[in-house]
């Protein structure tokens, strides 16, 4: 069977239905953002990326320093979306003699960046030869209070669904980019101008992890009832949170966060921003769920949007106009 026939939930679904946690320190298995494991009163998060050349970065246009930092972020990003904080990391690289060890040092460069401004060891990795171009593996382990974590599977219905920062960046940053690309392939002459679109391509090229979310949970004496990070796009990751938990959803659009940045760099591609921020992936924002007691809470994090609510299954999963058309919420996948 062709793989494109499940796709790639559908093949990590068929791949995984038979492995049973045999372990009574696996306290979460296969399903989430990271893998929970309980000794004693520790619970530790782990999680694993891979980012394979021409698959998930093209270094036509992400500089190497940058693709460090972002392979660090994607996996801290999967250990604050268990709320659980990340203290080491294991990196991995596969490299082919195309690369100059000062390449490969710039590469390092981000990495202890991103490690040092998330206060997270780099506590060892693997280094291999590849024949076709670089392959970096991340795996990063996360300390965690066992009542503390938040899964994907434990959204009530009547919870608000909120969002960190604003969505569809990444994704327009990326256009950016390959249209940038495109005009220098066809005209080398031609320089990139990429000066007006600095915050969409910078969130492209050099994400962030939501680590102050995190630190605001804590302080606020708040743990959400599910979150997820957005690597895939605000409505496929939603449909996560709502299948793992078996609820409905009902989101607005008017409050999806867009900033004017994604704004204009969409409507150059014609583009409606709204699809950019639905659909776009690679954002790394958080995407949670609150009970209605802790709104007061929430409220007084401005950079955190309520953006709708946790309903039952039978009532669907919705995203609703700001006129009150109600459209059926789809993942268009990232
Ligand atoms: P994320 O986007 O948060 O990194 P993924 O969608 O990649 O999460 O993975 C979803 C779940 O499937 C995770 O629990 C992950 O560990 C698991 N998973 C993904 N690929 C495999 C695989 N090849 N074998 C076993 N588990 C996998
Ligand atoms: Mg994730």
């Amino acid at each position: 069977m062709d793989i494109s026939k499940l796709g790639k939930f559908g093949l990590i679904e068929r791949l995984t239905q038979d492995i049973p946690s045999s372990q009574p320190s696996t306290l979460k298995g296969i399903g989430d953002d990271a893998a929970i494991l309980v000794y004693g009163d520790t619970a530790l998060a782990v999680t694993t990326d891979m980012l394979v050349e021409g698959i998930d970065f093209d270094l036509t246009y992400a500089p190497l320093q940058h693709l460090g930092y972002k392979a660090a972020i994607c996996a801290f990003s999967d250990i604050y979306a268990m709320n659980a904080m990340p203290r080491q990391l294991l990196v991995s690289i596969a490299v082919s003699a195309k690369f100059s060890v000062e390449a490969m040092e710039r590469f390092y460069q981000g990495l202890k960046l991103a490690c040092e401004r998330h206060h997270v060891d780099l506590a060892g990795g693997d280094t291999t030869p590849s024949m076709t171009g670089l392959a970096i593996n991340v795996t990063a382990i996360g300390e965690a209070t066992p009542e503390k974590m938040s899964y994907r599977n434990t959204a009530q219905k009547g919870d608000l669904i909120c969002v960190s920062g604003n969505l569809g960046a990444a994704y327009a940053g990326l256009q950016i980019l390959e249209r940038e690309k495109k005009l220098f392939e066809d005209d080398p002459s031609i320089q990139p101008l990429l000066d007006n679109y600095r915050y969409v391509v910078e969130r492209q090229l050099k994400p962030e992890a939501r680590r102050d979310i995190i630190v605001f949970f804590a302080t606020a004496g708040l743990t959400p009832s599910s979150m997820i990070d957005l690597s895939g796009g605000l409505a496929s990751d939603l449909l996560h949170i709502c299948t793992a938990s078996g609820v409905g959803c009902e989101i607005h659009c008017h409050k999806i966060p867009i900033a004017d940045e994604t704004i204009a760099a969409a409507e150059e591609f014609y583009l409606e921003p709204l699809i950019t921020a639905l659909n776009g992936g690679a954002d790394y924002e958080l995407l949670f769920t609150i009970p209605l007691k802790d709104f007061g809470k929430i409220s007084e994090n401005a950079d955190i949007s309520i953006i709708g609510y946790v309903t039952d299954r039978e009532e669907g999963r919705y995203l609703v106009t700001e006129n009150g058309a109600r459209m059926e919420l789809k993942a268009q996948g990232w």
